[in-house]
């Protein structure tokens, strides 16, 4: 047999043809090692099978039988039911499912079964509903083909795709971990291991693929989950010690721009912004470039901390930079800060990319000369060709868009000090995330809204509520207030949901809002008409705003007081929030309303009411989390930043702070990784273990 190790491609592993070989591609799975780093979804619990007549309420079970009979029927309101019935030698259970007559195609009398769930017993009988299930190969039951990998233990279940069975590939990782899994390079130093208490890399990854028991499960996932973490800290934590040897520009003495602005605003500023710009200023003063989080939740007062921190260049001669990542939100910035810049005399210029030509060129010129002292953009029109000769600070508005963190120094005098970055995120991210994310940078925290803020109400509406919303919606607009209505094109490529939202918007227009006038703001609408309908809202020459999720991202209108949400399904918590943030930006009350009734599924249902019921962006943050991890939560996959394969930084949080503790101790003692305890983690960062790389910070 050839010679085979974690670098292999799979494909001279035994079974693995061209076709297979191609589909586990589409799993990403390339190499050996990427095989083995295919950790199972979930597992089933197969040590114990319950005999069907012992079966009791209450919790989860797992039976063995064969298909007695199978069929589906209708309900009356017009849906389905399937059901199959196996059988043991002591009893009969029903297996159940609503409205999926597909499931029917993989059953037939005979079948060896197994079903987990948690029975309830209906009509005398026990049943399982929407169980889950796997059809025992024939082959299955015999030891010599594997047999032993899916029955009488807990067994892995694996994210599959077309071509790809379950049975064929827990074969083919026991295969390759028979072949090569003893030979499991290490990547946590000795030392780490041991006072950590976690097991080698080698015992690991059996025990989380087949685990002898379900302790052993934890044991291993908590040893993978404490690499994935520990490897990711220290390679911010070597960032962290590139930029500590570069020279930053330095302030001086402080101007009077920012006493002017301040004494200027209408408002005192919160405690917390005044100490997040005390922080601030303590890195501009210390020599090395500021790398700076500021996290606020919605409303916070983020946007007026980013100018000050630009005043406190500006006034020392130097230019600041704002990069947006929309350009709804750029122009947004533009407006917002053009004002409160010009009686202070300070430029401000906004460069996207419907700005004509002429005018470009013009900025372009005006900002190489000097002569433009902030410059708002978004990212992808300011990475181009953008000079700036005397750039002091650069401000990345992230938002919630995780892991498109772009390059915050366009073009710094070659050679010379450099500037510094301040990054602004609009979710509030529980701390053991943000350390994860960004643990490179310092953390500032606006933990504090303005006050004289309303609270906003936050009301579920069904179909029976609608005409009593749109009429209370009427009296706001006859008191003189604006209103969203949104509606959801997740992606704005989807060409039907973007039919829908015009078509409400036309049904607004004609049969709920007649007389008043209504905008249409979307994704996929030329830039100078999202200007112009964002324009003409702002100014109140619209009453109404349908808007997608384009709206999402800082708009600022504090004249608007109330927002329909239809589908609120559709999105997640921390989007939900974002969109109620639009509102309650004034000194009036705010209402939200949510459309939806019960029959969006209990899971949704749930999500909503949790949501109607909080609005401290912490608290939805961190629940989004936990129902559906970072990834999805955020999209950090979407953009393009590879995952965790198994941390979650929120539930695993405590790990979060010892994987950082350890690697702050191993950089201290060894910040090039160069000594023999380093070894294997340095080996593990050039090999790409560390997963989540997604930032080109500096
Ligand atoms: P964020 O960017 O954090 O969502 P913004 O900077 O957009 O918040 O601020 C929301 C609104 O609150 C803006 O209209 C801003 O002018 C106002 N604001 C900012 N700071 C204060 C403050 N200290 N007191 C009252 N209003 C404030
Ligand atoms: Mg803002």
């Amino acid at each position: 047999m050839a010679v085979v190790d974690f670098g292999t491609q799979v494909q001279f592993l035994k079974s693995v043809g061209p076709a297979r070989a191609r589909a586990l591609a589409r799993l990403g799975i390339h190499t050996v090692g990427d095989l083995l780093a295919h950790y199972p979804r979930r597992y089933f619990d197969r040590s114990s099978c319950t005999p069907m007549r012992a079966l009791a309420g209450g919790c989860e079970a797992t039976v063995q039988g064969e298909v007695l009979t199978c069929g589906q029927r209708r309900t009356r309101r017009g849906g389905s039911v399937q059901t199959v019935t196996m059988g043991d030698d002591t009893g009969v259970v029903f297996c159940i499912w609503f409205n999926q007559p597909h499931i029917l195609k993989q059953f037939r009398t005979g079948l060896k079964v197994m079903a987990s769930g948690r029975p309830q017993r209906h009509q005398g009988h026990w049943q399982l509903v929407h169980p889950d299930y796997e059809i025992m190969a024939p082959a299955a039951d015999r030891e010599d083909e594997g047999g032993h990998l899916h029955t009488g233990r807990m067994v892995p279940v694996y994210g599959l795709t077309a071509g790809i069975g379950q049975h064929w590939l827990r074969a083919l990782i026991d295969q390759a971990l028979t072949r090569v899994g003893d030979q499991a390079p290490e990547t946590l130093p000795e030392d780490v291991l041991r006072r950590r208490g976690l097991m080698p890399r080698r015992r690991a990854l059996r025990q989380i693929h087949f685990p002898a028991a379900d302790a052993d499960r934890q044991e291993a996932r908590r040893r993978l989950v404490y690499e994935e973490l520990f490897l990711v800290q220290v390679l911010m934590g070597l960032r962290k010690l590139v930029r500590q040897q570069e020279v930053g520009i330095t302030l001086e003495k402080p101007g009077t721009l920012t006493r002017d602005l301040v004494r200027s605003l209408p408002f005192a500023l919160t405690g917390a912004q005044r100490r997040v710009l005390a922080e601030i200023l303590v890195d501009m003063r210390s020599g090395h470039a500021m790398h700076r989080l500021l996290q606020g939740d919605v409303g916070s007062g983020k946007t007026l901390v980013a100018f000050i921190a630009a005043l406190f260049v500006i006034e020392q001669g130097y230019q600041g930079l704002l990069l947006a990542p929309t350009e709804v939100l750029a122009r947004q910035h533009g407006h917002t800060l053009a004002a409160l810049a010009a009686p202070l005399r300070v430029t401000v210029e906004t460069l996207t990319g419907s700005t004509p030509a002429a005018r470009r060129r013009a900025v372009l010129r005006g900002a190489a000369a000097g002569e433009i002292d902030l410059l708002v953009g978004t990212h992808a029109v300011i990475q181009e060709d953008v000079h700036l000769p005397r750039l002091g600070l650069s401000v990345v508005d992230e938002q919630h868009r995780f892991g498109v963190r772009q390059r915050g120094r366009t073009s710094s005098a070659g050679g010379g000090p450099l500037p510094h970055v301040l990054v602004m995120s609009a979710t509030p991210i529980p701390r053991s995330l943000a350390l994860t994310l960004y643990g490179d940078l310092d953390l500032s925290v606006i933990d504090e809204l303005p006050s004289g803020r309303r609270p906003i109400t936050t009301k579920l509406v069904d179909a029976k509520g609608e005409q009593a919303m749109w009429e209370a919606c009427r009296a706001e607009v006859a008191a003189g207030r604006q209103v969203y209505v949104i509606y959801p094109v997740i992606e704005e490529t989807e060409g039907s949901d973007l039919k829908a939202a015009t078509a409400e918007c036309e049904r607004l227009r004609a049969e709920v809002f007649p007389g008043l006038e209504v905008g249409l703001l979307h994704g996929r609408m030329k830039a100078s008409d999202k200007d112009a309908a964002m324009g003409a809202f702002r100014e109140g020459r619209t009453q109404i705003l349908v808007a997608t999720t384009v709206i999402e991202v800082g708009v600022d209108v504090p004249n608007a007081t109330a927002m329909v949400i239809h589908h609120p399904e559709r999105f997640g918590l921390a989007q939900l929030h974002q969109l109620r943030g639009r509102i309650g930006r004034g000194s009036a009350a705010s209402t939200c309303w949510l459309m939806c009734d019960r029959f969006v599924g209990q899971e949704s249902y749930d999500r909503i009411r949790f949501f109607a019921a909080h609005t401290d962006g912490f608290a939805l943050a961190e629940q989004d989390l936990r129902l559906r991890g970072p990834g999805d939560a955020w999209g950090v996959r979407q953009h393009g930043a590879p995952g965790f394969r198994l941390a979650n930084p929120l539930r695993d949080r405590d790990l979060v702070q010892a994987c950082r503790e350890d690697a702050r101790a191993l950089l201290e003692n060894d910040p090039d990784l160069s000594g023999a305890d380093a070894a294997v983690v340095r080996r593990a960062l050039e090999e790409g273990y560390a997963r989540l790389a997604p930032f080109q910070a500096g």
